[in-house]
C-alpha cells in the first residue's frame, strides 16, 4: 500500500492523472492540467477539496491518483491504470 503522496506540489506530480467519479460520471484529469488551474506549488492536499465536477458541479465521491490511463493515444477509449492509489 502506497501512502498518498498529499504533502507533495502539483509540479512533483506530473504525468500522474486523478480518477474522480461523482454522481453523473467517472472522468481523468491530468495533473498537469491542475497545476495550470491551481498552481504548481499547491500541494496534492490542498487541491482536492477545491475540486468539483465541471458537468453536475459536486464535489467527487472518490478520488485516486493513477498513471496515464490514456497510455498517449489520443481517441481511444480509456485503457486501466497500473497504478491507483485511493485519495477518499
Ligand atoms: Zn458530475
Amino acid at each position: 500500500m502506497i501512502k498518498p503522496p498529499l504533502d507533495a506540489p502539483l509540479s512533483l506530480l506530473h504525468g500522474y492523472w486523478l480518477e474522480t467519479r461523482c454522481r453523473c460520471k467517472l472522468s481523468y484529469t491530468p495533473l498537469a492540467t491542475l497545476a495550470e488551474r491551481a498552481g504548481a506549488s499547491t500541494r496534492l492536499g490542498e487541491a482536492l477539496p477545491r475540486l468539483k465536477c465541471q458537468t453536475c458541479g459536486e464535489r467527487p465521491s472518490e478520488i485516486a491518483l493513477v498513471d496515464d490511463p490514456a497510455a498517449g493515444a489520443s481517441g481511444v477509449p480509456f485503457g486501466k491504470p497500473q497504478m491507483r492509489i485511493p485519495l477518499t
